[in-house]
């Protein structure tokens, strides 16, 4: 029987007995922590996370600081992995324990090799060995794939997605990406850029996109796009709340803008809704394309204030058909900081059980 085979091998415990529903008690199983652990890396494009779960998902350590990926990779892999070996430490663990490691980047993965193909805002990651990166300290597998897509998975384990086969989730923080869950499983695509909407044009002739291309979402509604409207209406004068931040600091951010429209400063508020209806935009296409159960809103940005929600919802609603959205949540992400870790750990534990048998 496979249950027995796999209680064998350590990798499943009997926990008690159910509650009994008539006829013999079923046992309860878990997985034990025993099985080994998994290593989950979130690296984003300003922040750097670590966790160490076990196989069946439990988040046991967290830890986030924040990081420039544009270090390049040696050093931003090497502080990740100073940091896996302190967490494991405080575990009463060693690096002989890690079953596998997921790790999540801002950037595009070639699915079958696990590496950087010309990522735009990663200067020196292209075609980086990542997974052999940790050859030195770790045995265990790693499973690289970008960091909406991890996302994605960590919103469907733990986050509002739980429970929907159908679940479309957008970052928009630095840059903007979609992860795609249909059926129950993460669309990838043949090479892996399944949901990499940011660079979907959303005005021919608008600006000059990190990719290259001109009027992209990303490069029209993104954090750097918020603030680079913000200082030009500051510039102008058009904005007494910007302008006064603009005057002390000589630059804004996409958060500076949320706090001026929460005072209700016409112009942040403005900003805003253009971002939101254009993410709507481009979301209400992929809505009808896929046909999501839930829309789930996460990423940096989607915090800076309700009207960007609201905007995205009442753009979807608008530009999509009845039928469509008539049951459609448009909600924000739940997990937020735990979402790029809870999903790479459900990469490598899904990884490393779909790995066929060693030995
Ligand atoms: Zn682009």
């Amino acid at each position: 029987m496979e249950v027995g085979r796999l209680i064998e091998a350590g990798l499943l415990a009997e926990d008690g007995l159910a509650r009994s529903e008539g006829g013999r008690r079923s046992s309860l199983l878990r997985i034990p922590r025993t099985a080994g652990l998994i290593a989950a890396v979130d690296l984003g494009a300003t922040s750097t996370d670590v966790a160490l779960s076990t196989l069946g998902g439990e988040l046991l350590v967290h830890r986030g600081e924040p990081g420039d990926i544009k270090d390049g990779p040696r050093s931003v892999l090497d502080r990740v992995k100073e940091v896996l070996s302190e967490l494991l430490a405080e575990q009463g663990s060693e690096a002989q324990d890690v079953l596998a490691i997921g790790v999540g980047v801002p950037g595009p993965v070639e699915q079958a090799s696990g590496v950087l193909r010309s990522p735009p805002i990663m200067p020196g990651w292209d075609g980086f060995p990542i997974r052999e990166a940790f050859a030195d300290e770790y045995e265990a597998p790693v499973f690289v794939d970008n960091d909406v897509n991890v996302m994605a998975l960590g919103e469907h384990r733990d986050g509002v997605g739980k429970g929907e086969d159908d679940v479309l989730f957008v970052k928009i923080g630095t840059g903007i990406g979609g992860g795609i869950i249909a059926d129950g499983h993460l669309q990838r695509g043949s090479q892996g850029c399944a949901g990499d909407i940011g660079h979907i044009c959303a005005d021919p002739d608008g600006p000059v996109c990190s990719c290259g291309n001109k009027g992209c979402l990303e490069a029209m509604a993104a954090a750097p796009a918020i603030a680079a409207k913000a200082e030009e209406r500051a510039k102008e004068g058009l904005s007494p709340a910007l302008g006064k931040v603009y005057d002390q600091r000589g630059t804004l951010t996409a958060k500076d803008v949320g706090e001026a429209a929460s005072l209700g400063d016409y112009h942040a508020l403005q900003i805003i809704r253009e971002s939101g209806r254009l993410v709507g935009q481009v979301l209400a296409m992929l809505v009808s394309t896929l046909n999501p159960s839930i829309i789930v809103v996460g990423g940096g940005v989607a915090n800076i204030g309700h009207s960007l929600l609201a905007e995205i919802r009442s753009t979807v609603y608008l530009r999509s058909l009845p039928l469509a959205t008539r049951n459609l949540p448009v909600v924000p992400s739940k997990l937020d900081q735990t979402a790029g870790v809870t999903g790479a750990s459900v990469l490598a534990a899904e990884g490393v059980l779909q790995m066929p048998e060693r030995g």
